[in-house]
């Protein structure tokens, strides 16, 4: 007697948008053949075999969880001590920011700085205490009433960040865009709607187990790329919500984050496919994966194979 035909995974309207964008749709609802399964091992519709789902054109090259994590680069981990920005207190003094954040030479290229003279001073961190004793709702204020930086000035709302708890998954994009400006949430936008969708795919939710915020929560004017000064005023908060909301791993969305996050300035390119690690102050080490931006997926969707590939080696972290 022949064995019944093993049935399509069933997915959700939004996940087969996704699919049906990165052009995997048909493939992905095929069965895999038997033999390229594993024996006895039971798989959900993340866990399916990559090759079964991606283009042949792309192998899968993205080594298995754990393989090539790394913690944040070296040069990061010695800026630790360097000053963020001329005459600044010492980095030492700024706790709550981790190495990757104070390495000046880490977020990506900025307009060449102004002479030292001309420098503006550096924001302070008024409230860096009452950030590191707040809970998510204490800090969700702070935000709100934030004038740490020169953002504040333009900013119709702070977008403090939205998710489930307990957080599986934190998704920390760049900075709030037009519509999340508005809105006072991250990722409404065009962005936002293709990462529900990528989200989607792999069976995760903002309702339910991902959180979504960004390096900086105000919007730089005219979506441009944020200062120095801005990252550093708005760091703390991120760290802090790090801390509290213990996610089981960090979805950093395109170079801008990454650069940050991991105080580094390599390529995005050189970035994604392998696992890093954050280390905070708390003694966490929280695994971390490099993807582009939805915004950058929008513009080059060729891209979104491997973003695809990204999110799968995320999953397979479960
Ligand atoms: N782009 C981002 O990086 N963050 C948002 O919240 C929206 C667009």
């Amino acid at each position: 007697m022949s064995a019944p035909a093993a049935a399509s995974p069933r997915i959700n309207p939004l996940q087969r948008v996704w699919l049906r964008e990165i052009g995997v749709e048909r493939l992905w609802l095929r069965p895999a053949p038997a033999a390229a399964r594993p024996a006895g091992e039971a798989q959900t519709q993340a866990q399916a075999p990559a090759a079964a789902i991606l283009p042949a054109a792309l192998p899968v090259s993205a080594p298995a969880a754990g393989a090539a994590a790394i913690v944040a680069p070296a040069a990061a981990r010695a800026a630790a001590t360097a000053p963020i920005a001329p005459a600044a207190e010492p980095a030492a003094a700024r706790p709550g920011m981790p190495a990757s954040i104070l390495n000046r030479n880490g977020p990506p290229p900025r307009p060449a700085p102004k002479a030292a003279d001309e420098a503006p001073a550096p924001a302070p961190i008024p409230v860096a205490d009452a950030i590191r004793n707040s809970s998510l709702d204490e800090m969700r204020d702070q935000v709100v009433a934030c004038e740490a930086c020169g953002l504040c000035k333009g900013r119709r709302n702070a977008v403090f960040g939205h998710g489930g708890q307990p957080t599986r998954w934190l998704v920390v994009g760049e900075a709030p865009g037009e519509q999340e400006d508005r809105q006072g949430q991250p990722f409404v936008g065009r962005s936002g709607q293709l990462l529900d969708a990528m989200l989607s795919a792999v069976s995760m939710s903002r309702e339910r187990d991902v959180f979504i915020t960004n390096v900086i929560k105000c919007r730089p004017p005219g979506n441009r790329n944020p200062k120095p000064e801005e990252i550093a005023a708005c760091s703390p908060y991120l760290m802090r919500q790090i801390a509290l909301l213990k996610p089981e791993r960090i979805l950093v969305l395109g170079r801008f984050a990454a650069q940050t996050l991991l105080g580094t300035d390599a390529t995005i390119g050189s970035l994604r496919g392998r696992i890093h690690h954050l280390k905070t102050d708390e003694g966490l080490q929280i695994p971390v994966v490099v993807s582009y931006h939805p915004a950058y997926l929008l513009r080059s969707p060729g891209e979104k194979a491997r973003a695809w590939q990204d999110l799968r080696l995320a999953s397979r972290m479960d």
